[in-house]
């Protein structure tokens, strides 16, 4: 396969005022054309950096695409950098300045000397055209290596990259085509999907699987590359076919789906009703909710219930259930969620209640301990999950698995382990 690399200029980058979001999506895009990622690389507005890193990643890469310092400023030495790094002086180009002109006519701002600048490229190169903003990208041609330089502005690159290098690229035909699968999984731990993962590579080892997790969600990829998009097709349905059978009902859903899409979704099928009664998560599973497009046609209302006092107002829990068994317990959250269900007549409410830390955490109930309930017609189920990630991380963690419980009991798929029905009273 062909090889890529990546080359971040900007003095904000190095210092991490804005992370380099650029190569995330260059490189996702690129190896999605059948290139291999060789070098992600990140360097200062430094003449002499820029040169040598286009030196040396010209020997060893294809195709080198480069992001930032084309603008008008001293500090924007990326055509310099190329023009030397080639070998090459760099030329005057007046049509490419009319150009640069028209677009600041068109702005309403008046073209001042330094955008001149702009209109110069190595002599062997070529301009690329920017379609939502002024400074044109640069093609070059360096040890054989194609270099694409554009714009730092996240939505001039992405522009740029999809008009003037894609088409580039795929006449060149040099690189195979990507296909990919993405499954999401809520409720299986990381090591048994590695164990599966490991399984299923031993018998399709065409295909390269990995995965990323994100608080309790894990996400399993799973690319193959070819001549033709069917070809890589071919290779990654079956392995995605088994991944999907062997996870089971973990998989929640495909291609970077939201657990909250699929409620919403599975809700509005079915015209049922959520409410909900938040303590540690503080409103984050209605966020969550409230952001997927259709969320009014499920959700009656959230009560944020962090004080005890709120507790028994809002949700009726009954002060001897707080007294005995505290906030954070079973028996709490029971209460709550059937409150909620009681009070906002919906088909499902969902109630958490958990220590999410650093600090309130007890002997008994350590930080992380956390009580979720989920009322509906067949009774209560309850999960008690021990998380362990800092405050943050478990609010999101307890939104997942809420979310995730919910899903389950619609579809009536297998529960988590550990869960409860009750039925009837507590005490
Ligand atoms: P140009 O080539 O257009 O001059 P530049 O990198 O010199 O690009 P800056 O003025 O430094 O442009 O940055 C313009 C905007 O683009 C800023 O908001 C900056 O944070 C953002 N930006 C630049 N490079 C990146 C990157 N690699 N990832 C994400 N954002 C970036």
């Amino acid at each position: 396969m062909p090889e890529c690399s990546i080359l971040s200029i900007g003095r904000e980058l190095m210092l991490g005022f804005t992370v380099d979001t650029n190569a995330a999506w260059l490189a996702t895009e690129i190896s999605g054309l059948g290139y291999q990622m060789r070098n992600i690389r990140l360097i200062d507005d430094n003449g002499d950096d820029i040169v040598n890193a286009i030196k040396e990643l010209t020997l060893k890469s294809d195709l080198l695409i480069i992001t930032g310092g084309l603008g008008p400023t001293p500090d924007d030495l990326t055509r310099e950098a190329i023009a030397e790094a080639a070998d090459d002086e760099l030329a005057y180009h007046p049509e490419l300045f009319e150009k640069i002109e028209a677009r600041f006519v068109q702005i309403g701002i008046t073209i001042s000397e330094s955008n001149k600048k702009q209109a110069y490229l190595p002599e062997s190169g070529r301009g690329l055209n920017n379609t939502c903003g002024t400074a044109p990208g640069v093609f070059c041609l360096i040890n054989d290596c194609r270099v694409y330089a554009m714009p730092g502005v996240p939505r001039e690159m992405k522009e740029m990259f999809r008009l003037s290098i894609v088409p580039e690229l795929l006449e060149e035909g040099k690189g195979q085509v990507r296909a990919m699968k993405r499954l999401q999984l809520c409720g299986m731990g990381e090591s048994r999907v590695g164990e599966v993962i490991k399984e299923i590579n031993a018998e399709c080892p065409k295909c390269e699987i990995g995965t990323t997790v994100h608080t309790g969600v894990i996400t399993v990829r799973t690319m193959a590359y070819a001549d033709s998009l069917a070809e890589a097709e071919n290779i990654v349905n079956p392995a995605t076919d088994k991944l999907r059978e062997r996870f089971e009902d973990n998989v929640y859903g495909e291609e970077g789906v939201g657990l909250s899409e699929v409620i919403v979704k599975l809700l509005g099928d079915r015209g049922q009703k959520l409410s909900l009664a938040e303590s540690c998560t503080g409103g984050l599973i209605a966020a969550d909710i409230v952001s997927v497009a259709g969320a009014s046609e499920v959700l009656i209302e959230g009560v944020v219930s962090y004080a005890n006092q709120a507790k028994q107002n809002r949700l009726g829990v009954n002060e001897k259930t707080l007294i005995n068994y505290g906030a954070v317990s079973q028996e709490t959250v029971i209460e709550m969620a059937r409150g909620s269900r009681e009070f906002s007549k919906s088909d499902y409410a969902i109630a958490i209640s958990g220590i999410a830390g650093p600090g309130g955490g007890s002997e008994e109930k350590p930080v992380g301990t956390t009580w979720i309930a989920l009322d509906c017609e067949d009774g209560t189920y309850t999960l008690k999950k021990n998380l362990f990630y800092n405050r943050e991380g478990n609010r999101r963690l307890g939104v997942n698995y809420s979310l995730d419980l919910l899903r389950r009991v619609i579809n009536n798929q297998k529960l988590p382990e550990g869960v409860q029905l009750c039925q009837g009273v507590m005490q």
